[in-house]
């Protein structure tokens, strides 16, 4: 019952399951901890065995179940596994962030957030695609009482294909697919097929492009009863979340057809990951970093820093530029640069590791977990990721949210609705 209960809610085939467990079997390090876990570990961390001293520190939340390591909800890795579950976490390019919160749930083993952070910062694709470093927009004045209640709209064209996006303002959660044109019935037809999946929602937030404002998209929403709330000049930003979440997906797609991955999953798991927020590192001179230009991260070496938030670079080329934090990127691709090793010299690490029990007691992650995690929970919402290509993978995607999220700190949140301001 209770095995079930735990390996429910994880994003494992039995197949890969049943790997984890065999190699456990044969991990010495693996063998002697859980040796100790089931016996009782020493009243002083001298007294530990030096073996397994790197989960001293963890030793509350280990337990054994089905001769598999957990940490909380989390597996532990057997050492031979852990760089196929690396390629795993980074399947799809998700960046540094997302790839820990990906493991946030599933997986753990000592120095995992370094691994990851290297990983995402030797791999060229990601360093080019960097997502720009500003906070997405909050949209603080409309919390929506329940998911799918209020979404936002926004069509956009990559490489010469059009796609109409939705993204819920509740829990970030996106449908986005190809259309054949902009024409509003185009629009209207594929809103239908999502919204008889998902629910009718109460508000559309989209800008004030011909297709929203047609008479056709009017009638639409009048027969569903939807109110449809345009973006005006004075708050343009009242449409950002949808902008935002057509940044991500378009960084997406650019990523998979380069390296030649499948879109859906790339989709599949950037709707999978947990979101958050993280804060950024200052600079020093001398260092490489990538600059923002245009569409892609370029290399630049740091000149100056000319306040807290700007610093003058110069790219390869001579070209000078000043930059704000917002817009430069630590480059860990480029060889003269220290290994992504220490981790006060990463923003990332830096980021889950000062602020975590801050950003949890304010209790901004948990309500941003929790939302997400009530929208999935939400019986008006249907998904059918046993159809999805996702499935065929060692490394699927929950299907199934977890009942409460464990936190950064370790603590279980249980979702709850956020109640409007
Ligand atoms: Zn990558």
């Amino acid at each position: 019952m209770h095995v079930h209960f735990i390996t429910k809610n994880l994003p494992y085939t039995d197949q890969k399951l049943s790997e984890v467990r065999s190699k456990t079997e044969s991990d010495p390090t693996l063998i002697t901890l859980k040796q100790i876990i089931l016996q009782g570990w020493p009243e002083k961390r001298k007294d530990c065995n030096s073996q397994v001293l790197e989960y001293w520190n963890y030793r509350d939340e280990l337990t054994v179940v089905d001769n598999i390591i957990y940490k909380g909800q989390r597996l532990i890795i057997p050492k031979c596994l852990r760089s196929e579950m690396l390629n795993l976490l980074h399947k799809g390019h998700p960046g540094q962030e997302r790839s820990f919160r990906r493991a946030q749930i599933s997986m753990f083993w000592p120095n995992i957030s370094k691994d990851i952070v290297q990983k995402v910062q030797q791999c060229s694709v990601c360093a080019e695609h960097q997502r720009s470093n500003s906070k997405e927009p909050l949209v603080s004045h409309e919390i929506p009482k329940y998911p799918w209640q209020v979404i936002g709209t926004d069509v956009f064209t990559l490489d010469n294909q059009d796609y109409l996006l939705v993204c819920d303002y509740m829990s970030n959660y996106f449908e986005v697919d190809m259309i054949k044109n902009t024409n509003s019935s185009t629009i209207i037809k594929l809103m239908r097929t999502w919204f008889s999946r998902h629910g009718i929602p109460q508000k559309i937030v989209s800008d004030g492009a011909s297709y929203y404002t047609s008479q056709e998209f009017k009638e639409f929403t009048t027969k569903w009863d939807i109110k449809h709330v345009r973006s005006s000049p004075q708050y343009p930003q009242s449409n950002g979340l949808s902008e935002s979440c057509v940044k991500k997906v378009k960084t997406l797609l650019k990523k998979c057809k380069q390296d030649g991955t499948d879109p859906l999953i790339a989709i599949l798991e950037l709707r999978a990951t947990p979101l958050s927020i993280r804060p950024l590192k200052p600079f020093n001179i001398g260092e490489n970093v990538r600059i923002q230009q245009g569409k892609s991260w370029n290399p630049a070496v740091i000149q100056e820093k000319l306040d807290n938030r700007s610093y003058s670079v110069e790219t390869p080329d001579g070209g000078q530029y000043i930059r704000n934090r917002q817009h430069l990127m630590k480059d860990y691709t480029c060889q003269d640069n220290d290994p992504p090793l220490n981790t006060d010299n990463n923003q990332f690490t830096q980021a889950i590791c000062s602020n975590q029990d801050t950003a949890d007691s304010q209790g901004k992650l948990s309500h941003q977990l929790t939302s997400q995690h009530a929208s999935v929970k939400s019986d008006n919402l249907t998904f059918n990721h046993s159809k999805s290509p996702a499935s065929t993978n060692t490394l699927k995607l929950p299907n199934i949210y977890p009942e409460a999220y464990v936190t950064r700190s370790g603590r279980q949140v249980k979702p709850k609705i956020i109640q409007s301001v």
